[in-house]
């Protein structure tokens, strides 16, 4: 089915039952259709969903925040974004990741993963269970890991900027952040949901000295630290390029500890180039959609917590698939929206290029 095809992908998958019947009485070979997929107009095949259910979050990263500003967008219900999922997953998503805000501060969330989980990809041949992930402060998460790892999660992404406890006060703004972020780690490694990932976004002259510390961290927890360039993303203006710090400079870093060894990808679009040392113990993944920018190979999509479709991190619009639904809009008319829009992917971002206007979204307020 091309992506001009106008009947829905749930109409193709599963004809009307007359359709059905003639297809069984007829001696030729009954048709396998392949699994819609859907595409951006530059050929970008889009599996990757990253959904939003709260832009509230209970930290005040310096980096992200201000420290004044709360929430600003409403919330669905939790019906709601299940509803736009599974259409979502008709079309040819096959991972989720709930974000925020902070996503566990959102009620129903362990509900919601336990119907998330009963959904399968569209895949004709060999439908299987969605890839489900969360990213997290991590701040509930030791009460909550057993919990979503019951109602069915497959992996976690924590947030942590330091493994030095007063330098991780000092950027959360939030005393005790610390002991409660490595007791949620824990839990989680403990609840199998582990090798847990743990994500620092590096800012120069607030945790660049933490890249050795972190790749202790890793090979003493057995987690994969994975380092993030910081993007002109925060509700404030603090970028600038002076304050990323760029691979380059982290590999060498590394190598200094230790030497790396590179990994191979999990996947083509795999946005961390992954590392291990030279005696296997420890993974570190470093993001630079900066310096290396890998928005050729971009497959995701997010849906804000106000249901509003962002085709990437750097967008100037909001498209309201929530306005669709809201308006008594059927399945198809979701999946039309959202094919619609996916074709209006902006083809990269223009991070330090003259003339680059920041989002209209900052990232708190879009989903991580
Ligand atoms: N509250 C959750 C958390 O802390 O993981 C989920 C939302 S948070 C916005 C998602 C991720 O975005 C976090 O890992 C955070 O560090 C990262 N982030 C926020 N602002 C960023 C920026 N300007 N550049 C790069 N990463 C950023």
């Amino acid at each position: 089915m091309s992506s001009n095809d106008l009947r829905s992908p749930a109409a193709v998958l599963n004809p009307p039952v007359g359709a059905r019947e003639a297809t069984a009485a007829s001696p030729l070979p009954a048709v396998r259709l392949p699994a819609f997929r859907l595409t951006d107009k530059f050929g970008r095949t889009i599996s990757d969903l990253r959904v939003s259910i709260t832009d509230r979050c209970n930290y005040k990263c310096v980096y992200c925040r201000t420290g004044s500003q709360g929430a600003q967008f409403a919330e669905l219900a939790m019906e709601d974004y299940l509803r736009i999922i599974r259409v979502f997953v008709s079309l040819g998503i096959e991972k989720i990741r709930l974000t925020g805000g902070e996503p566990l501060l959102r009620k129903g969330l362990v509900p919601l993963l336990a119907q998330l989980a009963q959904l399968r990809t569209n895949r004709t041949r060999d439908p299987k269970p969605l890839d489900l992930a969360i990213t997290t402060n991590g701040h509930l998460l030791a009460e909550m890991a057993a919990p979503l790892a019951r109602a069915g999660l497959s992996r976690i992404t924590v947030s942590m900027d330091a493994v030095d406890a007063a330098i991780f006060e000092r950027i959360t703004r939030v005393p005790g952040c610390f002991e409660k972020v490595l007791a949620g780690v824990r839990a989680a490694q403990r609840a199998g949901l582990g090798p847990v990932k743990v994500n620092c976004v590096l800012l120069r002259g607030f945790n660049d000295d933490q890249i050795v510390p972190f790749a202790r961290f890793s090979r003493d927890e057995g987690v994969i630290v994975r380092f993030i360039e910081f993007m002109p993303l925060e509700e404030d203006r603090l970028w600038t390029p002076d304050v990323v710090v760029p691979l380059q400079e982290v590999v060498s870093k590394l190598n200094s500890f230790r030497p790396l060894v590179p990994l191979a990808a999990n996947s083509p679009g795999e946005t961390a180039r992954r590392y291990t040392f030279d005696d296997g113990i420890g993974e570190i993944g470093i993001i630079a959609p900066v310096s290396q920018a890998f928005c050729g190979a971009c497959s995701r999509i997010r849906l804000t917590s106000d249901g509003k479709i962002r085709t990437c991190l750097f967008s100037h619009f909001d498209h309201d698939l929530y306005g669709v639904l809201a308006r008594g809009g059927s399945d198809d008319d979701l999946a039309g929206f959202i094919q619609k829009t996916v074709e209006t992917k902006e083809a990269r971002h223009h991070i330090g290029e003259p003339g680059f206007l920041k989002p209209s979204r900052s990232m708190v307020h879009i989903g991580g």
